[in-house]
């Protein structure tokens, strides 16, 4: 069970934080994940919600009606999150993969437009990187942008898996542009309002059912001419700095997942009576848990030790790499474990550690496929 207890770096503002944050998820979403699963995506209202208490774009800052909170606040969001086993919420994708373009790279206009919306809750944002025929490889992406004579952008092409996709309101969308007679990739803010901005299915997933992962069609979309985010051709920049954060905080989800699901397999196994004894009285129930303790404190060491790193602005895209690398494989180890505690219980969906173990799987493929994370590592060796 998380505790700030014994880790150093979290203050008692972030402890009260913690609680509160607790308190609602318990109160405002738990009880109704299991329809929120049935009906593919959450409701709206719960955005306002969690905006009203401070739990969206924790960091943003308080010009645009933020908090203004160090990266610790959207840790404790990110691990509550984790801990009610409430996946549906794509609050961390919107606060720490799609915010943070806008903060770091937005125009005062930019930010004056949208950040208001996007810290209340009013306004839901996702990032469009991925295509069906580019993901690892984005470079490969054929979504494009074209400038008109008026300075106003034409965007033809299509995305797929985008998280919040059904529900957004503003993508953070990656397109190809020409620069000086190459293509290049450069960041746009798209208003889902737009005519020629069209959505496509709500996915069917293995798990994370509750979180909307959408296709998005741009037909002949126009966008103005202030659309662009930053400068022309530097998104594959843009992207790779945002990822470092959003393999950060998948590692630090990772950790706070395992917990809780090494949690519930230890309450299991020690009511489970088989053999006239229970299930934590073997020894290979001890030497599993044993496993599954070990990797939660190294992995919670190992994540506290890079978060100072990340919060001194010293971890670089190799090191959020191992990060995600090593969280994302042990969250897959550690829930395959307790799952077999569970016997065919652990097979049943309404066993959270079933949708856990689904849920797990897809650490190791979206926001980086482990592959790329090793290529990633390895090109520095
Ligand atoms: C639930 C979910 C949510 C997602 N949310 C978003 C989102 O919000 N926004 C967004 O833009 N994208 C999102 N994605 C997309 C995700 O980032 C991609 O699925 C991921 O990057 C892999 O791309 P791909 O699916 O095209 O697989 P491919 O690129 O086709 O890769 C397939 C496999 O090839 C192997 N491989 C890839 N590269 C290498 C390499 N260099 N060396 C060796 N082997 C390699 C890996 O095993 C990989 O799994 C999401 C995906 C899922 C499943």
């Amino acid at each position: 069970m998380i505790s700030d207890a014994r880790r150093p770096l979290f203050s008692e503002e972030h402890i009260i934080f913690r609680e509160q944050v607790r308190a609602f998820l318990e109160r405002e979403a738990v009880p109704h994940h299991d329809r929120w699963e049935a009906e593919g995506q959450v409701d709206r209202a719960i955005w306002t919600a969690a905006g009203a208490q401070g739990m969206l774009c924790p960091t943003a800052p308080e010009a645009f009606g933020g908090v203004g909170g160090d990266p610790l606040f959207s840790v404790v969001v990110v691990e509550e999150l984790a801990r009610a086993g409430v996946s549906g919420l794509g609050f961390w994708v919107h606060s720490e993969m799609a915010v943070p373009y806008v903060v770091n790279f937005g125009s005062e206009a930019q930010k004056q437009r949208w950040l208001p919306g996007l810290i209340s809750g009013a306004l839901i944002a996702a990032v469009g990187m991925t295509e069906p025929d580019a993901g690892s490889d984005l470079r490969g992406m054929k979504t494009r942008a074209r400038q008109l004579d008026d300075g106003r952008w034409t965007i033809k092409g299509q995305k797929v898996f985008i998280s919040n996709g059904q529900m957004c309101d503003l993508l953070v969308l990656a397109a190809k542009t020409e620069v000086e007679g190459r293509d290049r990739i450069s960041l746009f803010l798209v208003d889902a309002a737009l005519e020629g901005f069209r959505r496509g299915r709500n996915l069917d997933k293995l798990g994370v059912h509750a979180q909307d992962t959408s296709e998005l069609f741009f037909d002949d979309l126009v966008l103005p001419a202030d659309a662009l985010l930053g400068a022309i051709g530097e998104g594959f920049a843009y992207l790779r700095h945002g990822l470092v954060r959003e393999r950060m905080m998948i590692a630090v989800s990772c950790v706070a997942k395992a917990e809780r699901a090494m949690a519930l397999t230890q309450e299991h196994v020690h009511q489970r009576k088989m053999f006239g004894t229970s299930l934590g009285a073997f020894q290979n129930t001890r030497f599993v848990l044993a496993d599954c303790a070990t990797d939660i404190t190294v992995g919670r060491e190992f994540i506290d030790s890079f978060l100072a790193r990340y919060i001194a602005g010293e971890l670089d895209e190799h090191n959020a790499a191992i990060a995600k690398l090593w969280a994302t494989e042990m969250i897959g180890r550690v829930t395959d474990a307790c799952l077999q505690m569970f016997g065919g219980w652990g097979y049943m969906t309404e066993y959270p550690i079933a949708r856990m173990w689904a849920e797990a799987r897809v650490e190791r493929i979206a926001g980086g496929a482990s592959e790329v994370m090793r290529d990633l590592i390895g090109a520095q060796l």
